[in-house]
């Protein structure tokens, strides 16, 4: 548990991630820019267009990556595998990530644990000349040759992430009356003929009604 974060090209054998996210996970600090997990050195890349290099990598979620029902456990495993292609303008990212979800299930607020995987291009310029127009704040850029991924990352996960997300497609959810969960208490579950005294009158004028047709 004492990975040093300046070398994580040593860890993160591919597929050997087992279970990802660790309850007990250690809160992290934010990074610095360019001195996080998702920072890549494109030093030797090049600026030729038309080289690439291909990565994998896995690296440690960072903090506040979702929200309401669904999110990514701070510190869990990413698994990263990207092409890093120089371009006239700088450097374009292809690639996807694998991440855990941790979350409750929308229908009956089980817990639950899932994963996603997401794909992105993003285009990384070179850093602007000083005379140039200031560039519109949509755009990612190199921080000399360093290339931090995260915003990107983050970006496409939140996009990815589940509005409602559910412990399996066919959840029954839970009674609208008691609130006991559906798939426990079985389909024949019901509360008789108790019903909300107002919807019994609703429904005596309506068999009135019929009657006198
Ligand atoms: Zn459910
Ligand atoms: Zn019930």
């Amino acid at each position: 548990m004492s990975n040093d974060n300046g070398n994580p090209v040593a860890r993160g054998v591919p597929g050997a991630h087992g279970e990802g996210s660790q309850p007990g996970a250690k809160p992290h600090r934010n990074h610095v820019r360019g001195s996080g997990d998702f920072v890549f050195d494109m030093r030797s890349l090049g600026h030729r267009p038309g080289e690439f290099r291909d990565e994998k990598r896995t690296v440690r979620a960072p903090d506040g990556l979702g929200s309401g029902l669904v999110l990514v456990p701070a510190g869990a495993d990413v698994a990263l595998d990207l092409r890093f292609e120089a371009v006239s303008e700088g450097v374009l990212v292809t690639g996807s990530a694998v991440a855990p979800l941790s979350g409750e299930c929308a229908r009956c607020l089980d817990p639950l644990t899932t994963e996603t995987e997401v794909s992105f291009q993003e285009l990384y310029r070179y850093l602007p000349d000083p005379g140039e127009d200031e560039a519109d704040g949509e755009e990612r850029f190199l921080d000399g040759d360093l290339l931090d991924l995260e915003p990107a990352f983050r970006d496409a996960v939140v996009l990815a992430l589940p509005l409602s997300p559910l412990c399996s497609a066919d959840c029954p959810g839970l009674c609208a009356e008691c609130g006991a969960k559906l798939a426990d208490v079985g389909p024949g579950h019901g509360h008789g003929d108790k019903v909300d005294p107002r919807w019994g009158l609703l429904a005596q004028l309506e068999i009135n009604d019929r009657v006198e047709d």
